[in-house]
């Protein structure tokens, strides 16, 4: 029987142990045992696809990748210990010296910083294009270009990148497209559909969805996935099995969890929108989004940020943050329980305001990833800070 992706996230799983357990086990063990020599030869000469050692393989893990694959309609998968691990692993897989990486500047700031830091290190060439600027990218285009990279929405800034473009012109330059499909994830947008060879994730924000544990996953094109999964054996970064029963589940929930996020972060930014206090919000589902066609072309919904910029500036953006009286302060995003950013103070508060702008942090910029409450909860207690800041 043919199931659709959603059954299959929710029905996916190893096979059942001897207990016949309803629930999808754990195996927490670092190793697998074999019963005779010629069966372990045979594991490690690739002749079977059994387990040997969890750093290579291990069924709880398998089984979150099997979901994640059929969620996002790609061929393979690989996890990583978390989402830095995985944007790594797709650059140091299938980049060398002399190859040129082109970007979008709009990217995560550890990204930022492996892009800008680490990178040119091993001879890679790196340069960034504008997220708001799709016309300037082809031009950027550079004779040993092999692959582009990007994130949609951005964070924090919410802007939207067309897949179905940047698409085009990869395979026209038979470069490598690589998505940060984070922010929307599959439930929300598939990359994959639109031509892309490579989606990653940060499975910490909205694949837990209840701010437990870290976790990455790339999917794509079998072959590519195939060099990443290798570069991850030999390296290191495995994400643990105990990460990926939990992470496993939450993909059971994740369809009507981000059905309910989009829908109070919509409920959230039309009723912001025109807020006294507020210069400009931003959403993708809401017309006034500078690149609202695009978000309705590749967006099922709008997701679960809002962002929007206080009129009183980097001050305003601190009182803001102080008033709160439910949502809370703290570094993540893609919570049952709904948070507050304000990057200028935070999160990039050590650059100057010029380096801020550079990368789209102005100073009253705040961030609402909306959480799973009653909507008007949310809703009041950032009425009642915004009186206030
Ligand atoms: C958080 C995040 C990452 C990094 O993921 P970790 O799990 O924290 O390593 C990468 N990309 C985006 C868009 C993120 O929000």
């Amino acid at each position: 029987m043919a199931l659709h992706p959603i059954t299959k996230a929710i029905r996916t799983q190893t096979k059942r142990s001897s207990e016949g357990e309803h629930s999808t086990p754990l195996f927490l063990t670092s190793s697998f045992c074999f019963d005779t020599a010629e069966e372990m030869r045979a594991a490690f000469a690739d002749e079977t696809d059994d387990n040997i050692y969890s750093r290579f393989t291990n069924p709880s893990v398998t089984e979150f990748i099997n979901k994640m694959v059929a969620l996002e309609g790609a061929e393979a998968g690989v996890a990583t210990a978390t989402g830095m691990s995985a944007v790594f692993a797709t650059f140091m897989a299938l980049l060398k010296k002399g190859d040129h990486l082109l970007s979008c500047n709009a990217v995560f700031g550890s990204t930022h910083n492996i892009i800008k830091k680490y990178l040119p290190n091993y001879g890679i060439e790196c340069s960034y294009v504008s997220a708001d600027k799709p016309e300037e990218w082809e031009a950027a285009i550079r004779p040993n270009t092999k692959m582009i990279y990007l994130e949609t929405p951005t964070n924090p800034g919410l802007d939207i990148i067309d897949l179905e473009f940047v698409s085009a012109l990869a395979k026209k330059h038979n470069l490598i497209l690589n998505v940060d499909n984070c922010f929307a994830t599959p439930l929300n947008q598939r990359p994959v559909d639109f031509g892309a060879h490579l989606v990653l994730h940060s499975a910490t924000k909205w694949i837990d969805g209840q701010g437990r544990v870290l976790g990455g996953v790339i999917v794509g094109d079998k072959k590519l996935i195939n060099d990443i999964y290798l570069f991850v054996r030999n390296t290191g970064p495995a994400l643990s099995p105990f990460n990926a029963w939990i992470l496993s589940k939450s993909l059971e929930t994740l369809d009507v969890r981000m059905e309910r996020h989009a829908k109070n972060a919509l409920q959230i930014a039309t009723a912001l929108e025109t807020h006294p206090k507020i210069s400009w919000l931003k959403y993708p589902y809401l017309k006034s989004h500078p690149q609202y066609d695009i978000a309705v072309k590749q967006m099922k919904n709008g997701g679960g940020i809002v962002c929007f910029e206080l009129k009183g500036g980097l001050d305003s953006g601190r009182i803001f943050l102080n008033s709160l009286q439910m949502l809370s302060l703290t570094a993540n995003l893609g919570d049952t329980r709904s948070i507050a950013s304000h990057p200028a103070s935070t999160t990039h508060g050590k650059l100057t305001e010029e380096e801020r702008l550079e990368v789209n942090i102005t100073p009253g910029l705040i961030r609402i990833s909306v959480g799973l409450e009653y909507v008007d909860d949310i809703l009041n207690d950032i009425l009642q800070a915004l009186e206030k800041s």
